[in-house]
């Protein structure tokens, strides 16, 4: 058997009923402004179906659905009917986890269908309430099988290996059942396990709580614009307002904005303490040493991951501020604040693209990734994987869903034909073909490919469509226009999304020490940290106090050191598009091996294998190379333009 130990992998079985649907969390900057039209949406009945994506292909009725619902029940008695036989034979070992893997594969299928009906129109009560049905359903499959890791660890590891050798078929669990041996010393007695199961119903209240509170319950200040237009200042309206062209309007929003949010310091804090606190329930009953290590264990990612990329970010510092002294002068300011910080680099440019156009444009930007991948984007446009439009109640934002394994990805969009909505469909085209790839490679238990890889494919596809675009352009206003979004993308993405690490590593840090946490105190230890970003004490832009509460305002507070990875993907992924730019057949074989590879390995040697090592600088610095040198074209065209 191979090092059990030192191996690397995602999900062991009980886990993966919890983390379920492999969906793109946009970062919090992105999501801006992304549905702030619901009074010009159609009704979702009025869109016509090639623009809705074709849920049948999951259950070609609902009733199959139902169906589906009362007969999951009976398969987790049978799941749990299993206990206690894993470790008679080889043969009994293969028969449970077959058995177990089918049954996720369905749960899967099912939840993802309820969840997605429900995101077509979230008003209609009855989808939500089918989408509560799978939750509760995941829960009570968590419990059935609560005890599988339990006793395959209770295998003693020779007579495993003799298992290996008797039954071939078993192979295919062999990264799943290493992962299992690898969380031995975190993975508690059957009863034990059961109890964690059950305490799950509880985990996640802090995080619900916030989000009722934040998006529907807290006051919100109200503003009146330059033009005497009246805001009240939701979540929305500050994503769209934040970015007025009228510097007077931005600092009125921001200021409101985060001043009334302050006003719930003592409750946004308590609640992201109560977040906290479950995180170091895991760390305690499981015997981590810190709540990071916890988290990133899932992944078998080493901490040095986590702390590489905080290291690198403040060494390289000097290049976001080199942005930031770009962006004064494109701007003509004599200081920067803080509200600036969304303000258009330079004058709306109007980029339309229909859905159409926008598609066949990336199909040509992708074109370097070979046939079969062209083919496949093609397979999904014709067969309606994809809900374009919005339209009245339908979930904001976008993301890619390819948890259907023998169905086909699936995709949510908001497309409104700005060239960023392209941009955003290039990105989750994706996550579909990694899933696509990884569900066509491997086996259901090895298909769904690591979170820490999750935004890798995603934002070399950005990359590559930049790259394209850039290529067809010749009008210097609207190539300022890609390129300081490129730049903005890198701030937003890169910089800030590790700033938001270092935060959430130095609260969970302070917790472990026994410190108790406050409003108050993640403020002060937030605005310390922003200053720092945006070289305040340097004066290259000046941070307001008041905006300390910003992270009251941060949801991925509530995934459990999450956002790195949009920062480690950044880097992955600018690697990863140079070198296919660079070119050559064996590159894109590589690549689609990559996109094949599922979880079938941990990330960080899936990673190692297309050449990039997440562990050393260099893809940080690659990265920082492609920053200078964006900033450095800019700079050209702003000389020659004058
Ligand atoms: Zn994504």
């Amino acid at each position: 058997m191979k090092s059990f130990k030192n191996n690397i992998k995602t999900l062991s079985i009980v886990m993966m009923s919890i983390f379920m649907l492999m969906k793109c969390n946009t970062p919090a900057d992105k999501a801006a402004g992304a549905d702030d039209d619901a009074q010009m949406s159609k009704d979702r009945a009025d869109i016509p179906e090639n623009y809705k994506w074709n849920l049948a292909d999951m259950y070609a009725t609902q009733e199959y659905w139902e169906k589906a619902k009362k007969d999951l029940p009976g398969k987790f008695d049978k799941v749990a009917g299993f206990k206690g036989t894993l470790g008679r034979s080889a043969s009994n070992l293969f028969n449970a986890l077959e058995y177990i893997e089918v049954v996720i594969k369905e749960l899967y299928m099912f939840g993802s269908y309820a969840s997605m009906l429900s995101d077509g129109d979230i008003r209609e009560s009855g989808p939500l309430g089918m989408d509560q049905e799978a939750n509760q359903l995941y829960t009570k499959f968590g419990a059935a099988a609560a005890y599988v890791d339990p006793e395959i660890l209770s295998i003693p590891e020779q007579r495993l290996n003799n298992f290996f050798r008797d039954e071939p078929k078993l192979e295919k669990f062999r990264q799943y059942i290493d992962n299992v041996y690898r969380m031995k010393t975190h993975t508690l007695n059957a009863s034990e396990e059961n109890l964690i199961a059950e305490a799950g119903i509880m985990q996640g209240n802090s995080g619900s709580i916030y989000s009722v509170f934040s998006n529907a319950e807290m006051p919100r200040a109200e503003v009146t614009l330059s033009n005497g237009e009246k805001v009240v200042l939701d979540a929305s309206a500050y994503a769209l307002y934040r970015a007025s062209t009228n510097r007077e309007d931005r600092k009125l929003v921001f200021d409101s904005f985060f001043k009334k949010m302050d006003e719930f310091k003592m409750t946004l804090g308590t609640q992201l303490y109560g977040k906290i606190k479950e995180n170091m329930f895991v760390k305690n009953v499981r015997n981590y040493t810190s709540c990071l290590e916890a988290s990133l264990n899932s992944n078998n990612i080493p901490t040095g991951v986590y702390h590489k990329l905080i290291e690198n970010a403040n060494k390289n510092l000097p290049i976001l501020h080199r942005y930031l002294e770009l962006k004064k002068r494109m701007m003509g300011v004599d200081e920067l604040h803080y509200y600036d910080i969304y303000a258009p680099l330079v004058n709306d440019v109007d980029l339309k693209y229909s859905y159409e156009e926008g598609y066949d444009m990336i199909k040509k930007a992708l074109a370097v990734l070979g046939d079969e991948y062209v083919n496949t984007l093609q397979e999904a446009f014709d067969g309606r994987w994809i809900d374009v439009y919005p339209n009245t109640g339908k979930r904001s934002g976008a993301y890619s869903n390819g948890s259907a394994y023998d169905v086909h990805p699936y995709i949510l969009l908001n497309y409104n034909g700005q060239y960023e909505d392209v941009g955003t469909l290039a990105h989750e085209l994706g996550h579909t073909m990694h899933s696509y790839f990884s569900n066509k490679h491997q086996p259901f238990i090895n298909a769904n490919y690591p979170i820490f890889l999750a935004e890798v494919a995603s934002t070399a596809n950005e990359a590559l469509l930049m790259d394209h675009v850039l290529k067809q352009i010749e009008d210097p206003q609207i190539k300022l226009s890609i390129l300081g979004n490129y730049l903005e993308n890198a701030r937003a993405t890169l910089f800030r999304q590790t700033q938001f690490a270092e935060f959430e590593l130095k609260i969970h840090e302070l917790a472990e020490k026994g410190e108790s946490l406050t409003g108050e105190k993640f403020s002060e230890i937030y605005l310390d940290i922003l200053k720092k970003y945006y070289g305040h004490e340097d004066g290259v832009m000046v941070i307001d106090d008041v905006y300390a509460i910003e992270w009251a305002y941060i949801p991925h507070f509530y995934y459990n050191f999450y956002v790195f990875q949009y920062s480690t993907s950044f880097t992955a992924s600018t690697m990863l598009a140079e070198q296919m730019l660079k070119g050559g057949e064996e590159m894109v074989d590589k690549y689609i091996d990559f996109l094949s590879s599922g979880n079938s390995e941990y990330a960080i040697p899936t990673l190692k294998k297309v050449g990039i090592d997440m562990e050393t600088d260099e893809p940080f610095e690659v990265t920082m190379a492609k920053m200078n040198r964006v900033m450095d074209d800019i700079e050209a065209i702003l000389d020659e333009i004058g």
